[in-house]
């Protein structure tokens, strides 16, 4: 959907259409999803519009159990861990996957100045400043905003998997999942990856 100003309507309009495809090259789809959900993957990735886990994977319904919020970071609160106590204690995923992305927004205004309109941002992008603040030599003394911003995207996504890894839902998993830190390229559309546990 690439209309310059969709409206709600079309969205419904769109899916619509989509079901009906869906339907169409399956009739029974719908049935056996609706049965249980069994994906093989936790994906943690970054609310950005641009940064649609299904869509840049291929991946179909059933695929991927997401979580996504401002700069894809596992918090203390029960969002992060009730959604990864879910997929790795119940659903049993196999591979837990978190995915920054380049020029990520939120990674970038923890390394400006606070913005006063924003003050659940700020409190949301607070362990960034600290993860910045921690690297500070390193981001320094790299030449660009942009060039900073990308590295403390890939420090971040390092930080998160070392959270979930220590976490307390992964110490009760049956069997443990893999974890993978992945990033997205916005220019390529290419996922590449960090670090991946075999
Ligand atoms: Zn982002």
């Amino acid at each position: 959907m690439t209309a310059s100003n969709p409206s709600p309507k079309r969205l419904l309009v769109e899916n619509l259409a989509w079901s009906n495809d869906v339907q169409q090259r399956d009739p029974t789809y719908f049935q056996r999803l609706a049965h249980a959900q069994t994906p093989t993957f936790l994906w943690i990735g970054c609310s950005d519009s641009r940064v649609p886990a299904e869509t840049i994977t291929h991946a179909s319904p059933g695929d991927l159990f997401v979580l996504r919020n401002i700069a894809n970071m596992v918090g203390t609160g029960s969002n992060s861990s009730s959604a990864l106590e879910y997929a790795v204690c119940v659903l049993e995923v196999k591979h837990v996957i978190v995915c920054g992305h380049h020029g990520c927004g939120g990674v970038r205004a923890a390394l400006l100045p606070e913005n006063d309109a924003t003050p659940n941002v700020n409190e949301r992008i607070e362990p960034l400043r600290r993860l910045a603040h921690f690297h500070r030599k390193e981001l320094d003394a790299l030449p660009t905003l942009d060039a900073r911003i990308n590295r403390l995207v890939e420090l971040n996504v390092q930080a998160q998997l070392d959270v979930i890894g220590h976490s307390e839902p992964m110490s009760r998993a049956r069997k443990r999942p893999k974890l993978h830190g992945w990033v997205y390229g916005l220019k390529d559309g290419l996922l590449r990856e960090l670090t991946s546990e075999l």
